[in-house]
């Protein structure tokens, strides 16, 4: 088998152990410069699909492993695997969520919140920011903000109050609802589960596990625990 049967790397033209970050500056160069509107009089519909195909494929950590190792991205189930994973057939896929910043899919996506402060001569502006972040992406947003609420926030009375209270919340790792993080966890979990990578389907199942306590033991209402407790069966059968 040829390292590259459908030819995604070299369409891509990036190396076989090129990262995440130099895949995803080629493909946007090339994406821009085939895109089919910019080519008005010579068709390069065709060169986009295949671009925007071996992006898909190579951005995804699994469908990239996959890839590499069978030549397809799609895990090939063996005879003694495939009885095993009947029971999945009838489940559809689920597509993982991705980070907002850097579009990578990992077991400890957050959703977080935080807060920036920006002070004028006479008053402040106060933004809540809110996004599914990877641990990285995550702290250097966090980061930022902080920055700019301790060089920006305090210039104004109203500012002092919120620049306090927002660099007190971003400092702590900003806001993470339980009940979210519950059901992004859950989902990475369940993602990883059905491609057969157990490792990231227990990182994200114990992170799911907490934060299904945490909506249990916090004010939540009836509602938000009952969702919990729906969703603690699938969270221990990936954990078993
Ligand atoms: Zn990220």
């Amino acid at each position: 088998m040829s390292k590259d049967p459908r030819g995604y790397y070299q369409t891509l033209g990036v190396s076989y152990s090129a990262t995440y970050e130099e895949i995803k500056i080629s493909y946007r160069n090339l994406a821009k410069r085939c895109h089919p509107d910019l080519n008005k009089g010579h068709d390069t519909t065709a060169l986009f699909q295949s671009i925007n195909e071996a992006y898909s494929v190579l951005s995804d950590p699994i469908q990239r492993r996959n890839y590499d190792q069978s030549g397809s991205p799609i895990q090939s189930v063996s005879r003694s695997q495939s009885a095993r994973q009947n029971v999945y057939e009838s489940k559809p896929q689920i597509d993982p969520y991705h980070c907002v910043d850097c579009g990578c899919v990992s077991p400890q996506l957050r959703h977080i919140l935080y807060t920036q402060v920006v002070s004028f001569l006479f008053g402040s502006h106060k933004t809540n920011i809110w996004g599914i972040f990877c641990e990285q992406c995550g702290s250097k947003r966090l980061t930022k903000a902080s920055i700019i609420t301790g060089a920006f926030g305090w210039m104004s009375a109203p500012g002092l109050l919120y620049s306090a209270h927002a660099l007190g919340r971003n400092l702590t790792g900003g806001k993470k609802e339980n009940l979210i993080n519950l059901e992004i966890s859950l989902r990475q979990a369940v993602y990883y589960h059905l491609n057969g990578d157990k490792k990231n389907a227990r990182i994200a199942a114990t992170d799911a596990r907490q934060f299904a306590n945490g909506v249990q033991d916090g004010w939540w209402n009836d509602n938000e625990k009952r969702r919990a407790k729906e969703l603690k069966p699938i969270i221990d059968e990936i954990l078993d």
